[in-house]
């Protein structure tokens, strides 16, 4: 019988290829050590968004994932996604004006707002700002629900997954690719895909940048926010459960600043300070905090692609926006054996043409 294709990782990325792949009738088998969403994927802010995209390819990629989160819902049903929109004014001054146009050249759906239509967006602010960029389209998502529903859907059509085993390393034979070796034993595949978040640098080599991150989420209150609020000290949003999420945009390495690393406490209390001087009159309390570590390819963009015959990885930041797209994008790769030109600018080997297996196997 022919070995399955076996899927290392079930956070939001995994789960999209193994969903996508599944339900074309492939035999896929995912991986994972600790559970299901349960990396950067459970410690993401979750903003929907092709902001900051760079290069026409990276946002025509970023836009076309916004449109596959609403055909995933389509198949799968709602997935607690907040389709709220949001208001950005993290810069000021030539730095916003800079985003205005950058937006613009790309064909963004952004419009820029003033004070009496921020105050309708968001009545509750404090104090909105003279003017910010608003993008309907965008969301906030909880990956974590979203990886859980995409695995219960793939097992439903005959996928399987494994929780538990770690992989320590890939197996080979007459220069390719054959399987994975685990600390439960070997594992046999007719293709590897490496979805592992930042954990594909010491399975394959890839080159990463990886950024740690703090999240803050409070106890849910009433509806509250709106759309999600990308402030200069502070971004935060209002889930389908009601709480605030909240990300910090320093990482605290500047003198006097708390630590991300050192005192992630202190940077939490900041966060909280920041998110109350915005919303005054509500009862914000930390329900939860996570440290996590963003998954970053070197250059910053995805790396989506093979690596050698039998091994193809799938790494990337903004992951919460990219996996519904990335995932079908994949599964069609290796389905077809055909290429998406999509992808073509994201190959993993852009950043090392001769990969190196740190693990071996
Ligand atoms: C603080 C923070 C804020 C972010 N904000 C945003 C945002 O606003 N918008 C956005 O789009 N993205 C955001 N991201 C990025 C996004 O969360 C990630 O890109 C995405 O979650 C990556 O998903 P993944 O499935 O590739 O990796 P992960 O969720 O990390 O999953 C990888 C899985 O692989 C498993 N694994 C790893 N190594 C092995 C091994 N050797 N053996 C077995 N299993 C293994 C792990 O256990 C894990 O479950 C943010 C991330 C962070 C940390």
């Amino acid at each position: 019988m022919k070995h399955p294709i076996v899927i290392v990782g079930a956070g939001i990325v995994g789960a999209s290829i193994a969903w996508n792949l599944a339900r074309r009738g492939e035999n896929v088998l995912i991986l994972d050590q600790n559970g299901i969403g349960t990396g950067a994927t459970a410690r993401s802010f979750g903003w929907i968004n092709a902001n900051f995209a760079e290069t026409p390819a990276y946002f025509a990629l970023r836009s076309a994932a916004i449109d596959a989160h609403h055909e995933m819902e389509a198949a799968l049903g709602p997935m607690a996604t907040r389709w709220c929109g949001c208001l950005w004014w993290e810069d000021q001054g030539a730095a916003f004006d800079a985003h205005v146009t950058e937006l613009a050249a790309f064909g963004y759906e952004a419009q820029v707002v003033s004070p009496p239509e921020i105050a309708r967006l968001a009545p509750a602010l404090a104090a909105p700002p003279d003017q910010a960029i608003h993008v309907a389209r965008e969301g906030g998502a909880d990956g974590e629900v979203i990886a859980a529903r995409l695995i219960e859907d793939a097992v439903a059509q005959g996928g399987k997954i494994w929780i538990g085993p770690k992989v320590t390393g890939l197996l080979r034979q007459g220069g390719a690719v054959t399987g994975v070796a685990t600390d439960h034993g070997p594992l046999p595949a007719s293709q590897v895909i490496i979805a592992a978040g930042e954990g594909a640098a010491a399975l394959t080599g890839l080159p990463m940048a990886n950024k740690p991150g703090l999240i803050l989420r409070t106890r849910p209150l009433p509806p509250i926010l709106g759309p999600i609020i990308m402030a200069p000290d502070v971004h935060f949003r209002q889930d389908a459960e009601g709480r605030i999420v909240a990300g910090e945009i320093f990482s605290g390495d500047g003198p006097g600043q708390a630590s991300i690393t050192t005192d992630p406490g202190a940077l939490a209390r900041e966060l909280l300070r920041r998110i109350r001087a915005h919303l005054p009159g509500q009862k914000i309390e930390i329900e939860r905090l996570t440290l996590g570590q963003r998954p970053v390819p070197k250059d910053g963009f995805p790396a989506v692609g093979p690596m050698e015959e039998g091994l193809y990885v799938a790494s990337m930041h903004s992951g919460i926006t990219l996996a519904p797209l990335i995932g079908a994008l994949v599964a069609q790769e290796i389905a077809e054996r055909s290429e998406a030109p999509e992808l073509r600018p994201f190959r993993p080997n852009r950043l090392s043409p001769r990969p190196e297996n740190i693990l071996g196997g």
